[in-house]
């Protein structure tokens, strides 16, 4: 039986995508080749790849206004490096929020850079809020912010309006809400939470910030390159940038990140719900910073665990335990999760209730 995934990533895809990528494992466009042994220099390959790159930027609303996409590897880790590389000037400084594991993780890779200032920090109260006191210096080489903290169930609701280019980790909640992305000069998403398989990330970038830093940039880490190779410059991971392009195209047919918008507001507000009516259940994170993309929850009383826990696992639930820096239970309820495997959850809480009290 196919379980109700909530985990926040690796995490679910649709199942049409499920089920175009094994057939193209299996015989990939009716070419007699398995898509995991074609060379990415075949048509069929550079096609899939031209394809992937313009949908996102299409996506996003950003064809013709001077950015690129790349689907590269290295996961969004790799990008912690790649943009303190390609954007920190010799002398320069970078200004970063921190908001949460992830942030504090391209933080500490900014810094073996060069002056790396944090602006402001919630990890005195355990990431559970999004900090909004904050100004951008106005002579930073750049502002980099994480737009959904996928451990802590935060996200920003708005963003700052600034000069200074803004770079975001957008690894969990690419392509679930509209946001005027031209204010974001750097956007990057590792593609296993809500985009594709682990394996490759996208990177869109805007052209005009790069080549400014004076600094000798390794090929591999070099945005430019990539841009000049077409997003080819070393083997890119075929099988992920194929299974992220029927997502992608999945996406579009859906009708694109408004119509995806409108289910996730839908599935976060059901679930939110539920835990704020249900006496045995509170949410960890600030009332107005949740994020509709990882919902993250404890039981009031650890008691019960074990309990609730079998019955979620009965119902064909899989993937709820929070991560264990927070604990409890988050829900991550991604594109691809239906509204009705987050009733069911809502349903097995309800279940629940009833017979503990
Ligand atoms: C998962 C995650 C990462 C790390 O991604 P990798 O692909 O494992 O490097 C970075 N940022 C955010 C917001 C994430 O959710």
């Amino acid at each position: 039986m196919k379980k109700h995934n909530f985990s926040a990533g690796p995490s679910i895809l649709p199942q049409e995508v499920f089920e175009k990528a094994s057939q193209a494992v299996l015989d990939f466009n009716n070419s007699g080749l398995s898509i995991l042994e074609i060379s990415h220099r075949s048509k069929d390959f550079v096609a899939v790849m031209e394809e992937a790159r313009i949908l996102a930027l299409e996506l996003l609303g950003l064809q013709g206004k001077g950015y690129q996409a790349l689907f590269l590897s290295g996961g969004a880790s790799l990008e912690f490096v790649r943009v303190p590389y390609n954007l920190l000037t010799e002398n320069g400084k970078a200004a970063y929020l921190d908001t949460g594991t992830w942030a504090a993780g391209a933080i500490k890779e900014a810094k073996r850079f060069g002056e790396t200032n944090v602006i402001a920090s919630s990890k005195a109260d355990n990431y559970t809020y999004i900090p909004k006191d904050y100004s951008i210096p106005a002579n930073a080489d750049y502002f980099h912010c994480t737009s959904n903290n996928t451990i802590f169930g935060t996200q920003m609701h708005s963003f700052p309006e600034t000069d200074v280019p803004v770079v975001c980790d957008m690894s969990s909640d690419i392509f679930s809400r509209e946001l005027d992305f031209s204010k974001f000069s750097l956007i990057y998403a590792g593609a296993q939470k809500n985009m594709g398989p682990a394996g490759t990330t996208l990177v869109v970038v805007k052209e005009d910030i790069l080549g400014k830093t004076g600094r000798e940039i390794p090929g591999i880490l070099d945005y430019a390159q990539h841009i000049a190779k077409e997003s080819m410059y070393n083997t890119p991971p075929v099988f992920a940038v194929y299974t992220s392009l029927l997502t992608l195209q999945w996406l579009k047919n859906k009708g694109g990140i408004a119509a995806m918008e409108k289910l996730n507001d839908k599935k976060a507000a059901l679930l939110y719900n539920e835990i704020d009516r249900n006496p045995l259940f509170t949410g960890t994170a600030h009332t107005e910073d949740r994020s509709k993309m990882n919902v993250t929850f404890l039981l009031k009383d650890e008691a019960h665990t074990e309990q609730f826990d079998r019955l979620w696992k009965e119902a064909g639930i899989s993937g709820l335990n929070g991560h264990r820096s927070v604990g409890g239970y988050r829900a991550s309820i991604y594109n691809a999760m239906p509204v009705e495997s987050v009733q069911l959850l809502v349903d097995i809480m309800q279940e629940f209730e009833k017979k503990v009290l």
